[in-house]
């Protein structure tokens, strides 16, 4: 273990007195903006494990006695130990360290969300919080996962199925609470191949569908009405000729943007006010792009507007415009790149993986069937609307993902 991990356990030890009486913490096993998380070994694992083998041979669905899970000294943000109820306690765990630099209020969004989800088997579950003066940590079971970049590119379509059956079934299950990841990505899913199944984790940037921040957009409205609110638009008739207006005092538009780079829907760039569960589906889009163009990331823009750019390329000038104006804004460019009706997925795929000369006259290796499956059903989560684009639900049942009759 490196020496500044082993400081940095250290502190998280020294800040939760009691923690080492319950946990021994392993290794640190990821680092991000909001939190830092540690693989650890629970040391009450065999009372849990003995507990649970009686309760089961009596087939009680009760929790331990309360005696012996032994609480630590500190307060508890929400104790979830009828956790045990449900399943076995897991010998590791992961403790995820959330950064005080989160407001209080997200901290708590998080835990209240994944307590919500609690039960789907495909959402890392929450065992329980802590909490110390203004520190939390919260505790998961510990998943055994590979990194995606070691698997992407050796994944056929099959496994590419099997991958996503696992995401979208997950989505589901997070979908039909009302609720929105936000950040779908493949750090985001934790994947073991060989298991065939990954579970969902981190939910610090999830939030309610009908949350305090929607605000009625366009997108919802008939295409007539939509089409004169922007008409009559300022945008619209002081136009972009001559560029951006100099002194522009109208209010900027704002909606939130949560999410990473090169994952974010159009809607979500255009500032759509009432996004829905859509924007991740179009994130699982982005990662089937990754896997089937063998390249990751995908998308590599520096903003909004770059990220514009690089979706307008693909889907072309005509479609960016009407998606545009769903939201009740204006889509204009004169990069001579963006053509007006961009490029179909399946050659994008065919470039990306060498497999077309550039229409040299060479030899160039077509998609096969299942390949062709499989951008057809990217095409329904790359479905520029999020009215019209796929729902997690309907994915399950797409020909792509459906599980095939024995
Ligand atoms: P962040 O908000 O910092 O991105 P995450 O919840 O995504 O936090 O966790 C960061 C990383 O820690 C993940 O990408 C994963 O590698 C690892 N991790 C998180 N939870 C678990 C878990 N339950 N089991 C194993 N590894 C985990
Ligand atoms: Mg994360």
């Amino acid at each position: 273990v490196d020496p500044s991990v082993l400081e940095d356990m250290e502190k998280l030890e020294e800040t939760f007195k009691g923690i080492k009486d319950r946990f021994r913490l392993i290794n640190r096993i990821g680092e991000g903006t909001f939190s830092t998380v540690y693989k650890a070994e629970d040391l009450l694992y065999e009372h849990y494990d003995n507990d649970w083998d009686i309760e089961e041979k009596e087939n009680k669905w009760t929790s331990p006695p309360l005696k012996k899970q032994r609480r630590i000294g500190m307060d508890a943000l929400a104790d979830m130990d009828e956790y045990a109820q449900q399943r076995r306690r897991p010998k590791y765990v992961a403790i995820k360290k959330i950064y005080v630099t989160s407001s209080p209020s997200r901290i708590l969004n998080e835990l209240d969300l994944l307590n919500d989800l609690r039960g789907f088997d495909s959402v890392c579950p929450l065992i329980t919080a802590f909490r110390h003066t203004d520190q939390v940590v919260a505790v998961l079971p510990y998943f055994r996962h590979t990194d995606f970049r070691e698997y992407f590119r050796k994944m056929t379509v099959d496994d590419m199925q099997i991958y996503f059956r696992s995401l979208f079934t997950a989505l589901a299950a997070v979908h039909s609470k009302g609720i929105i990841h936000r950040d779908i990505k493949p750090t985001n899913f934790l994947y073991e191949p060989d298991k065939r199944r990954g579970v969902l984790v981190d939910f610090g940037l999830a939030e309610r569908e009908d949350g305090p921040d929607m605000k009625p957009c366009l997108c919802g409205e008939g295409v007539t009405e939509r089409r004169r609110r922007v008409t009559n638009s300022v945008a619209a008739q002081t136009g972009p000729i001559g560029g951006y207006p100099k002194n522009d005092s109208r209010p900027s538009r704002r909606a939130n943007r949560a999410g990473t780079r090169g994952f974010r829907a159009p809607e979500v760039l255009f500032k759509c006010t009432d996004q829905s569960s859509k924007i991740d589906i179009w994130s699982a889009g982005v990662i089937l792009l990754t896997i089937l163009s063998r390249r990751f990331p995908f998308f590599n823009s520096a903003d909004d507007v770059e990220a514009m750019i690089e979706i307008a390329t693909i889907f072309g000038v005509k479609r960016m415009k009407q998606c545009a104006l769903l939201h009740g804004t204006v889509f204009e460019t004169n990069i001579p790149t963006i053509g007006d009706r961009g490029f179909l997925l399946e050659k994008i795929i065919l470039w990306s993986t060498c497999r077309n000369d550039g229409g040299k006259g060479g030899s160039e290796i077509p998609l096969d069937a299942k390949e062709k499956l499989a951008v057809r059903f990217l095409e329904r989560c790359f479905e520029l609307d999020p009215n019209k684009r796929i729902s997690a639900e309907e994915a399950l049942e797409h020909e792509f993902l459906k599980k095939k009759e024995e």
